[in-house]
């Protein structure tokens, strides 16, 4: 019993090993992704379920390694978190996103752009001065961004973060809680923040079809969040199920791909002016 024990130790050991290996490897080759065009901004349109147009897009990062291929940012935007490489990645999605929603209102369409703001960057001073440099660079309006927080912690009122987030509501940007009702402070974060939306997480989205339960959770959560003044995001719709009864519910913005995968900004643009033509 003594020998296996041990033989499990090892293993652990060499995994671990494996895995730190593999994550300075990946960090590696990360800085150099960014300057060869491997590291690119996928779009996903959000629609509006009153009008029945695309009033906006999310961008979310991608990047396709050489040999590895596609790496999913679940996987390397913990590792940039953990290795202060998150403030560069962020600066190019924004500088992408900004860049893209100039576009389209070029080519007619006006739509608000949300960007992902990991949590660690919130604790960072230099983020309301990269955005507002971003923003105008482009001649963006500020109210036309939109940066997706993820509650991790307990909201203290007190914390540093907090006061970031006011201070870049007072600039004239726009908040929405990712993931809600995911996180141990949801609660907190709809009573405190100057969020104007909510994103229900995907994971109530893809059981509502078949959960009673969840279908009421979803229910409450809208009727919670309209109560508070906020607009509700659907993310993860995959079935038209899903959609006619986020619609019934009143729920105002669905995202997900039953409506379109996140795809490269050309292909965005023609799936919007796909839907204007029809
Ligand atoms: P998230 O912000 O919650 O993004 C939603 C995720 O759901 C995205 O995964 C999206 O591609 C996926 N998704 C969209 N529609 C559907 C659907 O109908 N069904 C299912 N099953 N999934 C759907 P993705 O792109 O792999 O991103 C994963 C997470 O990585 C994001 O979760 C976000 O937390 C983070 N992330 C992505 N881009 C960035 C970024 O630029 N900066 C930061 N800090 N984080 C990012
Ligand atoms: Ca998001
Ligand atoms: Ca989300
Ligand atoms: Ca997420």
């Amino acid at each position: 019993e003594e020998a296996v024990r041990s033989d499990e130790l090892v293993f652990q050991h060499d995994a671990r090993k494996h895995e730190a290996q593999w994550e300075i490897s990946l960090l590696t080759s990360l800085d150099r992704a960014i300057d060869n065009g491997e590291v690119w901004v996928a779009y996903q349109p959000k629609l509006d379920l009153v009008s029945n147009r695309i009033t906006g897009a999310e961008a979310l990062v991608r990047w396709t390694h050489p040999e590895r291929g596609p790496i999913g940012p679940d996987k390397f935007i913990r590792i940039a978190e953990e290795f202060h490489r998150i403030e560069r990645i962020t600066r190019f999605v924004l500088n992408d996103a900004v860049r893209a929603a100039v576009e389209l209102e070029r080519e007619g369409y006006e739509m608000t752009m949300s960007v992902n703001i990991a949590a660690q960057l919130l604790r960072n001073p230099a983020l309301p001065g990269m955005i507002a440099e971003i923003l105008a660079a482009h001649g963006l309006s500020p109210n036309r961004l939109i940066l997706e927080i993820t509650e991790t912690d307990r909201l203290d009122r007190s914390s540093k973060t907090f006061q970031m987030l006011q201070r870049l509501v007072q600039s004239g940007l726009r908040l929405s809680i990712d993931d809600f009702g995911t996180g141990n402070a949801t609660i907190d974060y709809l009573r405190y923040l100057p969020a104007s939306e909510v994103k229900i997480d995907k994971s109530f989205i893809s059981t509502m079809d078949s959960s009673e339960a969840d279908l009421r959770l979803v229910q409450s959560i809208i009727e919670m969040a309209h109560s508070l003044d906020r607009v509700v995001v659907a993310e993860g719709v995959e079935t038209l199920k899903n959609l006619e009864a986020l619609t019934r519910l009143g729920c105002d913005l669905v995202q997900g791909y039953h409506i379109s995968r996140p795809v490269p900004y050309r292909d965005f643009l023609s799936f919007v002016s796909g839907r204007r033509a029809r």
